[in-house]
């Protein structure tokens, strides 16, 4: 049977190992980090246990149909969020819940949005037939060239059309009258790492998943037992995983690739390899391509990089929930510079997540464990983070005052992770969270492709190729890349 090697153990990586070795194939996986999972990884400190990236997911079903593909019963349990978590608006006495239940969430609002759950509805709808629209036709899907997706596009009905000339703020400025209703509405599109005043309104498809469709989930026992879990079945199908061993070079090759090489010189062969390292990054500084030299890559749109902070305090933080977001008072002001700016946020914005409300096995007795995530500029726009403690401390003050808990006074461990260390970790280019942004000229056949342009026997899962980011996306990822594998080596 033939030989893959797939080059980083992310979700990608992992679920295609998965799908393929099931399918017979020979797998090898080679990972940088010490640990498996990319950015769905752990943290573990004076008896804390963090999740280091993701929190919780939505479109739970294709988690479930990565492990029926290959006939196992989905090996976690799952818990849906509801509500799905609350907002402190800066200068406001109390959080809003926000609610899948729409009536609840009219409730919620009901002293400045009178229409809400009307309103709410009519926009969902819409939303949901975008949806629904587009995820077998466009998202679900592999082009083979340009031509073939603009042909897939025309199968979308026409009317979703004004929906890629507005942004994600104009559509829900046309919904909702409040300021505080419009920004909970548009706080998704920090989701795909960007603003609602970049994003186009084709993305409040993700207020659908997330309000009506299938919701937000969190993994009981923490978000890394679902690698841990995956692992276990690799293990049991013979994939071989090596780690610290980082891909930095190829050699060889005539229209086919043969080997790749190692930070140690060591040569790895195999039939196929799958780069699951950004698909963008990879081809630039690997393969070494013109068309994703660092000037290229700089000239495309990245998504916000990730300032984290992994806090273990001793006490409770009654006043906080699973997932909490904190925002100040001038939104549209913030959002149009944090992309850019070379200077740390003043006045962040953030969201804290307290994985021990819900696992008190994560946290010593009686402590709390935070993660805090602060979306930052990437490192084009500010390279140097030695200010990260003084904007881990201004955060923490915030948050501090806000919850009415002295943070540093019950602190036992802090661990700070700023865009230059996520990059130095796991290869994000210049410390971009989410990988390229997904701008209407970067996604579908406009993102790198799942399969190499020249070498016929190298393709790329994961959040920087097709469909996009997040862990549902990165699942139909191995997909994609399994179904292009099959047809291409005659399995059917
Ligand atoms: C802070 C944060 C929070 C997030 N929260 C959520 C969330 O709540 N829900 C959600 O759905 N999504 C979330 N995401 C997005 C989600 O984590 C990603 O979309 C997904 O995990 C990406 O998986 P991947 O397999 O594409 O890549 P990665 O997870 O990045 O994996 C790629 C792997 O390749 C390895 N690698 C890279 N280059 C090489 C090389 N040259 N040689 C060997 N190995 C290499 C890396 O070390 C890494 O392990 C979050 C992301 C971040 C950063």
């Amino acid at each position: 049977m033939k030989s893959v090697l797939i080059i980083g153990s992310g979700l990608g990586g992992l679920s295609t190992a998965l799908r393929l070795s099931n399918l017979g194939f020979d797998v090898t996986i080679l990972e940088k980090h010490q640990t498996p999972g990319g950015r769905l990884n752990i943290i573990e400190q004076d008896g804390f246990r963090f999740d280091m990236g993701p929190s919780f997911m939505s479109m739970t079903y294709e988690l479930e149909e990565l492990f029926n593909s290959i006939g196992e019963k989905l090996p976690i349990e799952l818990e849906e969020l509801e509500p799905l978590y609350q907002v402190f608006f800066e200068g406001q006495d109390k959080p809003r819940l926000i609610y899948k239940d729409l009536k609840k969430l009219a409730k919620e609002f009901e002293d400045i949005e009178p229409n809400l759950e009307e309103n709410a509805k009519k926009y969902l709808d819409k939303a949901g037939q975008f949806f629904n629209d587009t995820i077998d036709k466009v998202v679900k899907t592999n082009f083979d060239s340009k031509l073939d997706y603009i042909l897939k596009l025309t199968r979308v009905p026409l009317k979703h059309l004004p929906y890629l000339q507005k942004t994600m703020w104009s559509e829900v400025e046309k919904h909702f009258k409040s300021n505080e209703v419009r920004i909970i509405f548009s706080l998704v599109a920090f989701f795909l790492g960007s603003t609602p005043f970049q994003t186009p309104a084709i993305y409040s498809l993700l207020n659908y998943t997330e309000m009506r469709h299938n919701g937000y989930w969190k993994v009981k026992g923490g978000m890394y037992r679902l690698v841990e879990e995956i692992m276990k079945l690799l293990s049991k199908k013979n994939v071989k995983i090596f780690f610290n061993t980082e891909i930095v070079g190829i050699s060889n090759n005539n229209g086919r690739l043969y080997e790749v090489i190692d930070q140690n010189g060591k040569i790895w062969k195999a039939d196929i390899f799958i780069s699951n390292a950004d698909a963008a990054a990879f081809r630039g500084q690997i393969l070494k391509r013109k068309n994703f030299s660092e000037k290229k890559l700089d000239s495309m749109h990245w998504t916000l990089a990730p300032f984290t902070v992994y806090l273990g305090v001793k006490g409770k933080i009654n006043n906080l929930l699973h997932h909490n977001y904190f925002l100040g008072n001038n939104f549209k002001g913030y959002a149009d510079t944090i992309f850019t700016s070379s200077i740390s946020p003043q006045k962040p914005y953030y969201y804290v997540n307290v994985l021990s409300k819900s696992e008190p096995s994560c946290a010593p007795e009686g402590c709390e464990n935070l993660f805090i995530l602060c979306p930052v500029p990437d490192l084009r726009f500010k390279n140097n983070w030695d200010d990260k403690e003084e904007l881990a401390n201004n955060i923490i003050q915030d948050l501090s005052k806000r919850v009415n808990f002295d943070i540093n006074k019950n602190l036992i461990t802090k661990k700070i992770l700023a865009p230059d260390d996520w990059a130095k970790t796991l290869n994000l280019y210049k410390g971009s969270g989410l990988g390229l942004a997904h701008d209407i000229n970067q996604v579908g056949a406009f993102r790198p492709k799942n399969k190499d342009e020249y070498f016929s026997n190298l393709y790329y899962v994961g959040a920087s190729t097709t469909p996009g980011t997040g862990l549902p996306m990165v699942i139909i990822s191995s997909k994609l890349v399994t179904e292009r594998i099959k047809k291409d080596y005659g399995i059917i």
